[in-house]
Order: C-alpha cells, then structure tokens, then sequence
C-alpha cells in the first residue's frame, strides 16, 4: 500500500519546522500545511466524499491547491484538476467525463466554475472566498468546524491518484490515469537520480500545478526533498524575476517560454538571483536561450522530456551531469525510451540507435490508460509502449533527440519540414525573443512554411532581414516564406505556445 499523500505527512514528521509553501508573505510550514490538510479531509469526509471518488479541482497557484490536493489523495479520491483558463461548458465536460462528486473552485474562478458545476449537475465549494456566498458553502468554514483525519488513506499501488485531462487538439480532451505508484515512482527517481535537490532548497513554483510538470516536478518532488516552494499565482517575467530574487530561490522549474519571458525582464534590472540551477520542459528549448540563460544567470538549463501520460518525465539531461545542448537528455531510472518505426499501427518494432522514428516509451510513470476510452488506450500503448507521437533519434550515449510533433510536421512541395528546425534558426537572431513556425494550407505547395516572431525588447529587425537570415542557414524547401512579427503568441494553459491557433488564424487570412 501507499499514497501520494505520504509524500507531505512523510515530510511534515521530518522537517516540521521548515516551510513548505510560500505565497507572497504567507509562509507555511510542513506541519501546518498538513494539519490543514487533514482538516480540509475532514471536511470533505464530512461532506460524504469517499475513497475512490472524483473531485474537480479548480484552483490556481497559491497555498489552496497543495492543501486540498493532498487532501483529497488522503481521503484516497482522485483528483481532478480543472485548467485555469477553462470556460463553463468545458468544464462541464471534464466534470462529467471523470463522473466527479463535487468541484472546489477558487473564489475568483467561480464565475466560470460554479456554472460549470451547474450545468453538471456536480456542488461547487470554494476556498478562498471573502465572504459568505449563497449556494456555495466555503471549505475553509467546514475544514474549522471538522473533525481532521488521523492519517492518509493507504491505496493499492494501481489506484488511481489523478486523471489529468491532455487538452485536446485532436478531439475532446481525454483523461489519463495517474496510478499512485506511478506518481510516487517518478517522485522518487527524480529526486534521487534526477534532480538535485535538499530540504535546503528554494524552488520557484511557477508552473501552473493544475499541469502535470508543475504537479510531479514543482510540487511532489520538492516536497519529498523538503524543499521550500514559492508559489506565483500569475505568472510574468517581472514577477517570477522578483520572486527569484525577493524570496531567494536556489532553482526553477518552467516551460520555454517563461525563460524567454525572464530574459526580457531582467534587461530592466540589474537584480539578479542566487540559483543553483534551472530545469526545462514541455516543450523545445532554443540554444539562443540556453546561452543567453547563462549569460544573464550564470547557471544551466537542464532540459527534460515528458507527457501528461508519462506523469511526465521520460528522460532528463540528468543535473550534475554535463548537459547536451538541444537534446532532452537520457531515459530516467526505471524508464526506457526508444525510437520506433513511426508507420505502424498495431505493433512496436524499435530502430537502432541513430535512426529517425517515433519515441515510444515503458516504464513505472506509464499512465494506466485513458478514462472510458478503451480503444483510445489500446492504440496509445502497443506491447507496454507508449507511443507517443513525437519524432527524434537516440545516440549511442543514449541521450534523446527530438526533431518534432509527427502532426506539426510540414509538407512543403512533397519535401518534410519540421518547424522545430527552422525556430532554431531564428530564434538565433540576436533581435528575436521568441518563435512559432508552423505549416498553412497553400495551393501551390501543399503547405507553406510561416514564422510568427516576437522581437526582444530592443530588436528591430523588419520581416525581409528575418527572412534573409533563415535563407542563408536553412535550404530552399525549408525557409519560411511568410514571416509575421507579433507582439505575443497565444499561450496554452501549461504556458506552452498554442500553433493550432496561429494555424487558424493565418489559413483564415492569407497573405
Ligand atoms: P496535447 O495537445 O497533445 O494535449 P500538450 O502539449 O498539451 O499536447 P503535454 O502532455 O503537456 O501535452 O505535452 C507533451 C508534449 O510536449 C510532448 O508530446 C512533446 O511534443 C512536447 N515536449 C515535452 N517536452 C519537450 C521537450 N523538451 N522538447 C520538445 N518537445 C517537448
């Protein structure tokens, strides 16, 4: 038997007096974090919520989320995390399709959460509230009058803890099931093979943990380590910059994206922090950030590889080890990544090392399939691998090579062209921060390679000299032959950039 829960009362008995979880100046510690636990378990005990059952979690990054998290994984219910962003009717769904028994809802979430609980059918609490609000009974009110549970739940090692829900881009979004095993697993071979990280450190928890790295990574394996988490409710360059410096940070953990958003912040300041080092994921890292990361910082990026279905690491450029630039490092401890013949549908046959194929994986952190879609499961894993739909090579040292998402491949006059290649290029650009390249329908060409560049603070190179420069280092079939400067690019939840949109818009509104 064990919990994921284990992983917070394990932590309070051994430093009860370190904190755990810091949100501006509200700083908490292992025992009080989880005494509220308890009492907020009580709470939902009270309220007839049983091991086994769903809970939609709809909550940001402050103290409220690891409280009923670990709460609700106590009680041995499973948790349901609700992104952020989602409007009712989506919401709706994931509470429907988990058959979830009830939604907490942060206060400032409610406009969308409550009615998505309406619509159903499924009683919203919240926390965080100001005040009494009718029809919605607060869990920090019930927590007080509770009676706190005396300890976790022990669960089956294939229980489920969590169904996270991926988000969708080829359908509805469906739920794969994290088993307490796997969760407890991969928190315990990150902290002991992977990451480097003690009761001493500072993480910045800027992920959003309604995700699964913010989850596993920010959230579980600090804990484990005893590590002070900062949780940052919004996040900002500015903000996780001041965060870094104000409370001290020894580490971070983000997405692409939130690098390049810190190296544009802290060209308005002179602050900064004291890191250790940073950990990467979720999506492709540029070398340009990489090296200007260590211009500015002084400290490494190690980038890692994952998916929601893998609870999510797969493989790391372990820390300690020397890092490859541009690859996501070697399978973790207990997992094996391979390259697959990409064409095949029911049957894995693996490459040798140096050949391009699918990335398959097997392993403890495999997800145990996805809720009420078992044809969907079956497909997604073939001989205990999971096939995961990224392309990439595998070098002698074992260290994975991700060319790109099989589906954002671009056919371009017959010839492949995958747009994590050419954003390299451009993201080399001194005057560039950050880029999408993607594939729009085109009559002549099939497909037609496009750019969207946002240009670093101080940069002001016009679309032609982009266009030039990405000529000069990329063959004729690859350049991209449309190239838009954009003040943002759109965000998905977990903070990685959304190229089904930029796809939408520009096939709507060619040239
Ligand atoms: P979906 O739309 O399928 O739900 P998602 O990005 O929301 O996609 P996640 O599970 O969050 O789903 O992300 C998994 C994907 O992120 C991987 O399949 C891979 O394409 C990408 N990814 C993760 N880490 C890296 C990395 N280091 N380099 C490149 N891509 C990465």
């Amino acid at each position: 038997t064990l919990s994921v829960a284990a992983i917070l009362k394990e932590s309070a008995e051994r430093t009860p007096d370190r904190i755990a979880v810091a949100v501006g100046d509200d700083e908490i510690s292992y025992a009080r974090l989880w005494e509220e636990t308890r009492s907020y378990a009580g709470a939902l005990r009270a309220r007839g919520v049983k091991p086994g059952d769903a809970v939609g979690v709809l909550i940001p990054n402050v103290a409220d989320f690891p409280r009923v998290y670990y709460a609700v994984l106590s009680l041995g219910a499973v948790v349901v995390p609700v992104h952020a962003l989602l409007k009712a009717d989506e919401i709706e769904y994931v509470l429907r399709d988990s058959g979830a028994s009830i939604l907490i809802c942060a206060a400032p979430l409610l406009a969308e959460g409550e009615w998505g609980g309406a619509l159903a059918g499924v009683p919203v609490f919240s926390v965080l509230a100001p005040g009494p609000i009718e029809g919605v009974p607060q869990l920090e009110v019930l927590a007080a009058e509770a009676e706190p549970i005396e300890s976790y739940v022990p669960r089956s090692p294939s229980d489920t803890a969590t169904i996270l829900y991926t988000s969708g881009t080829t359908g509805k979004p469906k739920g794969a099931l994290g088993s307490h095993l796997a969760l407890v697993e991969q928190t315990n071979t990150l902290l002991l093979n992977t990451f480097d990280l003690t009761a001493e450190d500072t993480v910045l928890g800027c992920l959003p943990l309604f995700h699964t790295f913010g989850q596993t990574c920010a959230l579980n394996t600090s804990m484990r380590a005893g590590a002070k988490v900062v949780l940052l409710p919004k996040f900002s360059g500015e903000a996780a910059l001041r965060a870094l410096v104000d409370s001290g940070c020894t580490v971070m953990m983000g997405v692409p994206t939130m690098y390049i958003a810190l190296l544009e912040a802290a060209k308005n300041t002179d602050d900064r922090p004291n890191l250790r080092y940073a950990v990467s994921g979720g999506a492709s890292l540029p070398l340009a950030v990489i090296e200007r990361f260590r211009e500015v910082f002084g400290v490494e990026i190690y980038e890692g590889y994952g998916l929601t279905e893998t609870s999510p690491v797969a493989s790391f450029n372990h820390v300690g080890r020397e890092p490859r630039a541009g690859s996501v490092g070697q399978a973790i401890w207990g997992v094996d990544v391979e390259i697959a013949k990409g064409d095949l549908d029911d049957s894995v046959e693996l490459l040798p090392s140096g050949e391009l194929g699918e990335i398959v994986i097997r392993g403890h952190n495999l997800m145990s399939g996805y809720l009420n879609l078992p044809e969907e499961s079956a497909r997604a894993v073939v001989d205990g691998w999971f096939r995961t739909g990224d392309l990439g090579t595998k070098d002698t040292d074992g260290y994975i090579w991700i060319v790109d998402r099989k589906k954002d491949m671009v056919v371009r006059n017959g010839y492949n062209v995958y747009p994590r290649e050419v954003e390299e290029v451009l993201s080399g650009h001194p005057d560039v921060s950050s880029v999408a390249v993607f594939g729009v329908a085109d009559d002549a060409h099939g497909q037609e390679v496009m750019a969207c560049v946002v240009l670093t603070a101080d940069g002001e190179a016009q679309p032609d000299a982009l266009l030039e420069w990405a000529k000069e280092k990329l063959a004729a079939y690859k350049y991209p032959r449309r190239i838009e400067i954009v003040e943002s690019l759109p965000l998905g939840p977990s903070g990685k950039v959304l190229k089904r949109e930029l796809v939408a818009r520009y096939e709507s509104e060619p040239a």
